[in-house]
């Protein structure tokens, strides 16, 4: 681990209460530097956002250390991401749980997010491009849902998708701050709690914003 990853765990990561070492583990092996644009990496170690083009961002590492942590994963997951974005997340998810499945808007992102990860050895990803605010049928339900982009409010497609004893993560509220809202499944009871604020990018699909809602 290099000097800026170290430093990363240790303030980010570890100093703001992250425990789960399956999770601190996998953000020492997955190092940010890797997933940002060439012009950002002296800033790659930072904790916050980073432009990834096409108006999206990798989102701060501890946001991803903390959502990871809530999902609780054990390793014989099936996980459903929304917004692959530049695949740092996505490689955090392959490395704790059985299998990811992650749905991105934009093209040219979804695909250098693949031969990314690909190049970096993951083969436990399944890639999808389009509006992931419906989720991705056709391998429902999901044991966990983890959506990194800001919905108005938790769309009724991940709701269905989230399988029995499941949970999904999801940022909901307007496009100037929002909350995470955690999002159960137990005996075919939906149980709903909110956790801390945040702001993400927006969810632009038919159960998110609007296309032309603003990105930051
Ligand atoms: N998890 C990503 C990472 O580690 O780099 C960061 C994701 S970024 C904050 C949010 C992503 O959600 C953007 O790449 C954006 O294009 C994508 N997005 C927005 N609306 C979407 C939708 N309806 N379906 C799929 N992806 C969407």
């Amino acid at each position: 681990m290099n000097e800026g990853l170290r430093r990363m765990i240790e303030r980010d990561i570890v100093g703001r209460g992250i425990r789960d070492p399956r999770v601190i583990a996998a953000m020492k092996k997955v190092d940010r530097a890797l997933f940002v644009p060439p012009e950002w990496r002296d800033s790659a170690y930072g904790d916050h956002p980073l432009s990834i083009g096409a108006g999206q961002t990798i989102s701060q590492p501890y946001m991803v250390a903390f959502m990871t942590e809530t999902l609780g994963l054990s390793g014989k997951e099936r996980v459903l991401e929304i917004g692959t974005g530049s695949g740092y997340q996505t490689a955090i998810l392959a490395e704790l749980a059985l299998e990811v499945y992650t749905v991105e808007r934009i093209e040219s992102l979804a695909t250098a997010a693949e031969d990314r990860l690909a190049a970096m050895g993951y083969s436990n990803i399944r890639f999808h491009i389009g509006d992931g605010s419906l989720g991705w049928e056709e391998h429902a339900p999901y044991d966990r849902i983890i959506v990194t982009a800001a919905a108005p409010a938790a769309p009724s497609s991940l709701i269905e998708q989230i399988a029995e004893g499941g949970r999904m993560v999801i940022p909901t509220g307007p496009q100037d701050g929002q909350v995470l809202e955690i999002i159960d499944r137990r005996e075919n009871v939906i149980l709903r709690k909110k956790s801390m604020g945040c702001i993400f990018v927006p969810l632009i699909g038919e159960e998110g914003f609007p296309d032309g809602a603003r990105s930051r």
